[in-house]
């Protein structure tokens, strides 16, 4: 393995380094123009055109709106395998704008595929640039995944901020995953009435609502731990004196596989049928879109990351084993190529996430310069795996167990 430190850099390691130098003002004013113009889950167009343009800029070839979707693309360099991708994502967050900081997600993804491609001067292979919207709702990815939109990809890399002291790499056997997710959308129909001259002929929708928290309250004493269930009322009646005949409540719920995700998600819906069934309300239970998946871990990768972060001067404690706690459309591309993830810090201590603190951090001089270090870690990572396709291998070989013991 190729160590990063400046002293024992190889000429490919420089030229990619340089090629990331050479792009960073560029890269520098895309991120810029996508946190200035903040735009939620689908969208992004202002920001995915911004970073497509990016990519065109460099000399990549880019084709947009693909897999159905309007801010989704995908930008490519060279020809042939082994193909290597990085994952841009772009949106931003109703009320706290770049509260998870995105705009540095798409910045450094860019600039780690445009670093890259200089290695494909004297080596072969496909580097590629994802431009994935809807990450923080919807799953831009998972339909970018139904689509086919990834397939022929060896080897998925990425980038994510975190706050100081929180961000940590996963390289320990155990840590690294993500909750997988579902969303549930419960609607009841009931009978409006007088809620006090003819109380007896009103069918309560509210109340059928409110039994469905309770149950899920219930529910919560027999599951995992690391399960996580929670919702809100998106539609919870008029006026008290006509009692409420129509209600909507929007769920999730999370669990660290995909198999126990569904199963939730059908006790959610039996809670719903009962709630149906004590008020005599009608339901509707809808799962509005598919799942996230877990992240399958590639500690081959993210060790490789890892060594290429530290060579770099960005030293970060090693994640924990356990079950991960959020959630992440980058789940669903793991499923299908080896993923790794360089995290990397933007604040000095810890803050609260998705927050305007975020915001605000997202477009500081250290956030800039912490995304920068992140990006030469993916980048000299993929370079790696097109100097040696036995990294590919060992990483794929690592996947492809992992995805047998989820099967079981
Ligand atoms: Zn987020």
């Amino acid at each position: 393995m190729t160590a990063t430190s400046e002293a024992t850099r190889t000429e490919r390691q420089d030229r990619v380094l340089r090629a990331i130098e050479a792009a960073k003002n560029a890269t520098r004013k895309t991120s810029d123009f996508i946190y200035a113009n903040p735009e939620t889950a689908m969208k992004e167009v202002k920001s995915s055109a911004a970073l497509a343009d990016l990519m065109e800029e460099f000399g990549f070839e880019v084709e947009r709106e693909v897999g159905g979707i309007k801010t989704a693309f995908v930008a490519k360099r060279g020809s042939g395998g082994p193909v290597v991708g990085f994952l841009a994502e772009y949106d931003a967050l109703p009320g706290v704008d770049h509260g998870c900081g995105h705009n540095l997600i798409a910045g450094s993804n860019a600039v780690a595929g445009i670093g890259l491609a200089a290695a494909l001067e004297d080596l072969p292979g496909t580097v590629i640039v994802y431009g994935c919207p809807a990450e923080e709702a919807v799953g831009g990815k998972v339909y970018m995944a139904n689509a086919g939109v990834f397939e022929g990809l060896d080897i998925a890399l990425t980038t994510h901020p975190g706050a100081g002291g929180h961000s940590y790499n996963p390289v320990l056997e155990g840590s690294g995953s993500s909750l997988a997710w579902q969303e549930i959308e419960i609607e009841f129909y009931g009978q409006t009435a007088h809620a006090a001259a003819d109380p007896e002929n009103g069918i309560n929708a509210l109340n059928a609502l409110l039994y469905v928290f309770r149950g899920i309250d219930g529910l919560r004493q027999h599951v995992k731990s690391s399960v996580r269930m929670h919702g809100v009322i998106t539609s919870g009646g008029m006026v008290p004196n006509v009692v409420p005949d129509y209600t909507r409540g929007h769920f999730f719920v999370r669990a660290e596989t995909l198999a126990e995700t569904a199963e939730l998600a059908e006790k959610v819906r039996k809670i719903a049928e009962g709630a149906a069934s004590m008020t005599g309300a009608e339901v509707k239970v809808t799962l509005p879109h598919p799942p996230y998946a877990d992240v399958v871990p590639n500690y081959t990768l993210s060790r490789r990351v890892k060594s290429h972060l530290d060579g770099l001067g960005m030293e970060l404690p090693d994640q924990q084993p356990g079950p991960g706690r959020g959630s992440t459309d980058v789940g669903n591309v793991s499923y299908l190529a080896p993923t790794a993830c360089a995290r990397f810090p933007i604040t000095e201590g810890l803050v609260p996430w998705h927050s305007t603190v975020v915001n605000e951090a997202a477009g500081t001089e250290m956030a800039y310069e912490s995304m920068f270090t992140a990006a030469k870690a993916v980048a000299l990572t993929g370079l790696e795996c097109l100097e040696d396709t036995s990294l590919i291998d060992s990483a794929k070989a690592e996947w492809r167990d992992k995805l047998d013991k989820r099967k079981t």
